[in-house]
């Protein structure tokens, strides 16, 4: 039998105060039924906001290296439970195994890179314009932060947010995707077993209308840290400017790899198939467009076409399995959308296209690596986020051509080129608008240690893990300690 798990609020595993229930079913295979979650609401948001706001005082005075000591045994719990988690998470949303593994991976890194971040929070000691006075920042946290994801990292996101947010002093009302509450519910259960105390943190399930727009509009929550679709991050960007939140977004992406003519082609090719069938295409960072050099072009699609025909569909779970399911359904109707978009605009489809029925794969969400050709900048399929298996590639003539091509989108999260050439390469850098570039690997591969975000469409200007989060979870304090026993005037006394 199914298990029925519940809401952490008040410092209390609660159902829903409606009742109500929602499934979390395997997309591999949609007869497997996970567990039933709690469908809540306002009242329930109101509850874990009311709960965060109590606990904060207590938990702001903790000294943050001990705070600190608490997502280091957290990331220690982590790595002891990693193989159960990661075997979870896949059976929840369907990447393969490898993959969910380097997602609590991820998290665990977070964990140890947060826990040493309790002992820096560092501030800056200035001198003073005036004498026998000592003037310095420091780093106060902001209150409670709510946390809303989405479900392609199960893990790794809500480390991402939550422990940087515990750290810093915040406590936190955390909403997940509803299509990956288990991993969710896991990582609350491990908080708490660190030694979290109750009440500082509180999960809340349900869908965005019912649980996300409660959070964003509540009046006691000070920042929302959001990862999902732009179309949603814009509306929490209007709704939380009411109450003057401080918001992070991270959104979508349209990423793209450009392989120049002197580039290490084996090279190139694995990096692509990686990073547009990895997680089968639903990354932020995932690789949907390929912009190759005119004198490799048809070279390439042979290889890219041959190598990316073997990939294997199945579940996840399964040893030798490339490519997993979909996360539901709408997921396959938006890729089989877009394909209809791209071939009647013009482009050829050279690989896939359709829903993958076949075998072991007859009850799940699967859909077949598809590669849309000669794809040009205007289609949509050359500019729009798919969020799925699905590769389009564009035919350019010069490396300046490539990079006007690849910045041709409103999104700027990732980007990568292979080439040989070491000017190109700093070129490249410095003239792609994308708030990641990688020379030489694909599109996708983040570390817990450096700052991840985007430019343009991709987010507002935000950046999650390494050392830029953590200035988004605290607020700077000035402090001027005068201890000359006088009155000292700036800008009067001494000029
Ligand atoms: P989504 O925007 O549909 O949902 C994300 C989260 O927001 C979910 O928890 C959802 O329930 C909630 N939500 C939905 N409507 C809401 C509302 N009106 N108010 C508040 N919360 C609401 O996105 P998704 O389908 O879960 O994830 C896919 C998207 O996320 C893609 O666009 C992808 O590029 C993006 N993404 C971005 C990054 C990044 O770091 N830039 C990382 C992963 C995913």
């Amino acid at each position: 039998m199914s298990k029925k798990y519940q809401n952490f609020i008040g410092g209390k595993w609660v159902d829903a105060l409606s009742g109500e229930t929602f499934e979390n079913r395997n997309p591999a295979n949609w007869n497997e039924l996970i567990g039933t979650f709690p469908s809540s609401g306002k009242a329930d948001v109101d509850a874990a906001v009311k709960s965060a706001r109590e606990a904060f005082n207590e938990w702001r005075l903790m000294p943050a290296p001990e705070r600190g000591d608490i997502i280091k045994k957290a990331g220690d719990i982590m790595w002891d439970r990693k193989e159960e988690i990661s075997r979870n998470m896949t059976r929840e949303m369907g990447k393969v195994l490898a993959e969910t593994m380097g997602d609590t991976q991820e998290g665990i890194d977070t964990a140890y890179y947060a826990a040493s971040e309790g002992r820096r929070l560092f501030g800056h000691t200035v001198p003073s314009e005036l004498r026998n006075k000592f003037n310095m920042s420091i780093r106060i946290p902001m209150g409670v932060a709510g946390v809303i994801t989405p479900w392609n990292f199960p893990m790794a996101i809500p480390t991402w947010k939550i422990f940087p947010a515990l750290v810093c002093g915040n406590t936190v009302v955390f909403k997940p995707a509803s299509d990956t509450p288990l991993t969710a519910t896991t990582f609350v259960e491990i908080l708490l077993e660190a030694g979290v105390p109750p009440k500082v943190i509180n999960i809340v399930h349900g869908g965005g209308a019912n649980v996300g727009t409660p959070i964003v509009n509540h009046p006691d929550i000070n920042l929302i840290s959001f990862t999902g679709s732009t179309g949603v991050g814009k509306s929490i960007s209007k709704a939380a400017s009411d109450n003057l939140k401080r918001v992070s977004l991270e959104l979508g992406g349209k990423n793209a790899q450009i392989v120049m003519d002197d580039a290490d082609l084996e090279l190139a090719l694995e990096g692509v198939l990686w990073g547009a069938f990895g997680t089968t295409g639903q990354r932020c960072t995932a690789t949907s467009r390929l912009i190759l050099h005119e004198k490799v072009y048809d070279r390439f699609m042979e290889m890219l076409v041959a190598a990316a025909s073997k990939l294997k569909l199945g579940n996840g779970l399964q040893a030798g399995v490339d490519v997993g399911p979909m996360v539901n359904s709408d997921q396959v109707e938006t890729v089989q959308r877009y394909v209809k978009i791209g071939t009647e605009e013009g482009a050829k489809l050279v690989l896939g296209g359709k829903p993958y029925k076949d075998g072991d794969c007859a009850d799940g969400w699967f859909h077949e690596p598809t590669i849309l050709a000669e794809v040009t900048p205007e289609m949509r399929v050359a500019k729009e986020e798919i969020f799925g298996p699905v590769l389009s590639v564009l035919r350019i003539g010069s490396f300046e051509e490539a990079v006007k091509v690849l910045n041709n989108t409103e999104y700027g999260l990732s980007s990568s080129i292979y080439t040989r050439d070491v000017n190109r390469a700093f070129t490249a850098i410095r003239d792609i608008e994308a708030g990641i570039t990688y020379v030489n690997g694909p599109t996708i591969g983040a570390e817990a240690h450096m700052p991840f975000g985007g430019v343009k469409g991709t987010g507002n200007g935000h950046r999650e893990g390494g050392w830029e989060v953590y200035e988004f979870y605290t607020e700077t304090k000035t402090v001027f300690v005068d201890y000359s026993g006088k009155l000292q005037r700036a800008q009067i006394d001494n000029y």
